[in-house]
C-alpha cells in the first residue's frame, strides 16, 4: 500500500473527477490524504481521504474568476501556501503527489521533497490546438493591462516563487498548465482536440464520474419526460434575468424542466411555469441520467457528464475554457452553441427545439458517449496512478491491478 497526497484548488469543477478516484483508492487499501479549502472538506472526507485544510486567508481564487486574475490569484496562493503545505507533506510522505495542473505549490513542493508528482487536467490538455486560457496571449496582456493590481501581483509573486522555490520544470508563465511525468486528462482522445498531438505522458483517462451522495430533498419523482435541464455551473453567477429566460423558454418543450440557480436565489426568478423545478443545486448526474437536453455554460465537468449521458446540449459559454468546450460539441455535432448576449428566449426556445426534433444531435451524442465511457474514467485513472507508483518504485507491496492500457 501506498500513501498518495492530492492537492487541489477549491472549485468543484476540478475536485469533482477527483473524488471517485480518492474513493477508488481508498478501497484498493492506499492512505490518501487531501489538501483543500475547508468548504470541502465534508465531501472529501466522504472518500475516506484524510483532510489537510488550507488557511482561509491564503485561499486560493478568491478574485473573480477571469484568466488575468486567476493567474494572480494562483501564484499568490503559492507563495502564500507553500510554507504550510511543505510542513505537512513533510509529515506525511507521501510516494506519490496528485495535483491539478493550477495547483503550481504542489508542483514546487513534489520537487523540493523529490516525490515523484501526477498533474490533472479537468477540461483539456493544452497545446496550440486547444489554447490554454491563461496562456501567454494579446487578449491576455489586455485584460492584464485593465486589472494592473492583478498583473502587478502576480509578476511579484512569479519573481518570489523563481528567487526563493525550486521551480525547474515549471512553465515559464502560465502556471495553470504545469505538467509531470504522468498528466490524466479527464476526457476522451475523441473529445480532446488535436489528441494525436500529445505524448504517451498524457492519458485520457475519459470523465470520472462516479456515484455521488444522494440528496433526498431533490424530488426525483416529479420529473417527467422529457427532462430538460438548464446551468450555469458553480462559478458564474448567471442572475435573475438568464435562469429565467432558461425556465420559460424551455417549459413548453418540457415534461418537467430542472434549473439549477447557483448563486442565485430561486425565488429572485418569480413565478415560474408549473412544470419547471428551480434549485440552487441540483444532483445534476442523476438528472442528466433521465434528460433530453441540457442547457449549459460549457464547464467541462458539466459536458463531459452529459456527454457520459448522451444528452445533446445548447452550450452558451461565459469565459474561460468554456468558448474552446462549446466550440468543441459543436463540431463534433453533440450540441449547438450561441455567445451569451444572444441567449434571449425566442433564441433558446428554437434552438432547444431543434436539438429535441432533429435526431442528428441525439445519435453524435450516443457515439461520443461509447467513447467517454470507453476511455475507462476514474478505475483506468486509479490503474495509471497504481502503474506509475509501481514504475517509480514507490508501490509498496502491492502491484498495479492491470498492465495499462495501450492509448
Ligand atoms: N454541479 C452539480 N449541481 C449543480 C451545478 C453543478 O452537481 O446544480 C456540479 C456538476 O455536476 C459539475 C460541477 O458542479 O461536476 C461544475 O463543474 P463545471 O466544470 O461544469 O463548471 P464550473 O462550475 O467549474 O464552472
Amino acid at each position: 500500500m501506498s500513501t498518495i497526497a492530492f492537492l487541489n484548488v477549491p472549485m468543484h469543477g476540478h475536485i469533482n473527477p477527483t473524488l471517485p478516484v480518492v474513493a477508488e483508492l481508498v478501497r484498493r487499501g492506499h492512505a490518501v490524504t487531501y489538501h483543500i479549502s475547508p468548504a470541502f472538506a465534508d465531501e472529501i472526507q466522504a472518500t475516506g481521504a484524510t483532510v489537510f485544510r488550507y488557511p482561509e486567508t491564503g485561499r486560493p481564487l478568491a478574485d473573480p474568476p477571469m484568466p488575468a486574475t486567476v493567474l494572480a490569484g494562483i501564484t499568490r496562493a503559492a507563495v502564500d501556501l507553500l510554507p504550510r503545505v511543505l510542513r505537512e507533506l513533510r509529515d506525511i510522505r507521501p510516494d506519490l503527489i496528485v495535483h491539478d495542473s493550477a495547483c503550481v505549490w504542489a508542483a514546487i513542493a513534489a520537487r523540493e521533497l523529490g516525490v515523484p508528482a501526477v498533474s490533472l487536467f479537468t477540461t483539456f490538455a493544452y497545446n496550440r490546438y486547444a489554447p490554454s486560457p491563461t496562456r501567454l496571449s494579446r487578449q491576455l496582456l489586455a485584460a492584464a493591462a485593465r486589472r494592473p493590481r492583478a498583473a502587478l501581483g502576480y509578476l511579484r509573486s512569479r519573481r518570489r516563487l523563481l528567487r526563493h522555490r525550486d521551480t525547474r520544470g515549471l512553465p515559464r508563465f502560465d502556471f495553470l498548465d504545469v505538467r509531470q511525468p504522468l498528466n490524466l486528462v479527464f476526457t476522451s482522445r475523441e473529445f480532446q482536440p488535436g489528441a494525436g498531438t500529445f505524448d504517451r505522458s498524457f492519458q485520457f483517462v475519459g470523465p470520472s464520474v462516479g456515484a455521488r451522495p444522494r440528496d433526498p430533498s431533490f424530488p426525483m419523482d416529479r420529473l417527467r419526460k422529457p427532462v430538460l435541464y438548464a446551468s450555469p455551473g458553480t462559478v458564474f453567477d448567471a442572475g435573475p434575468r438568464l435562469l429565467r429566460t432558461f425556465a420559460v423558454a424551455l417549459a413548453p418543450l418540457g415534461g418537467t424542466v430542472v434549473v439549477s440557480t447557483g448563486a442565485t436565489d430561486p425565488a429572485a426568478l418569480g413565478p415560474l411555469p408549473e412544470n419547471v423545478i428551480a434549485r440552487r443545486f441540483v444532483p445534476q448526474t442523476e438528472v442528466l441520467s433521465r434528460a433530453a437536453l441540457f442547457v449549459t455554460h460549457g464547464g467541462m465537468n458539466s459536458v463531459n457528464e452529459a456527454l457520459y449521458a448522451a444528452v445533446p446540449m445548447l452550450v452558451i459559454p461565459q469565459s474561460a475554457d468554456q468558448p474552446l468546450v462549446a466550440r468543441r460539441v459543436a463540431e463534433l455535432g453533440a450540441g449547438l452553441t450561441i455567445p451569451p448576449g444572444d441567449a434571449g428566449l425566442v433564441r433558446v426556445h428554437s434552438l432547444a427545439r431543434r436539438l429535441l426534433g432533429e435526431p442528428r444531435f441525439q445519435a453524435a451524442a450516443d457515439g461520443l458517449q461509447v467513447a467517454q465511457r470507453e476511455a475507462g474514467g476514474h478505475l483506468r485513472a486509479a490503474d495509471e496512478l497504481e502503474r506509475y507508483l509501481y514504475e517509480a518504485g514507490r508501490a509498496g507491496r502491492r502491484a498495479p491491478a492491470d498492465s495499462p492500457q495501450e492509448h
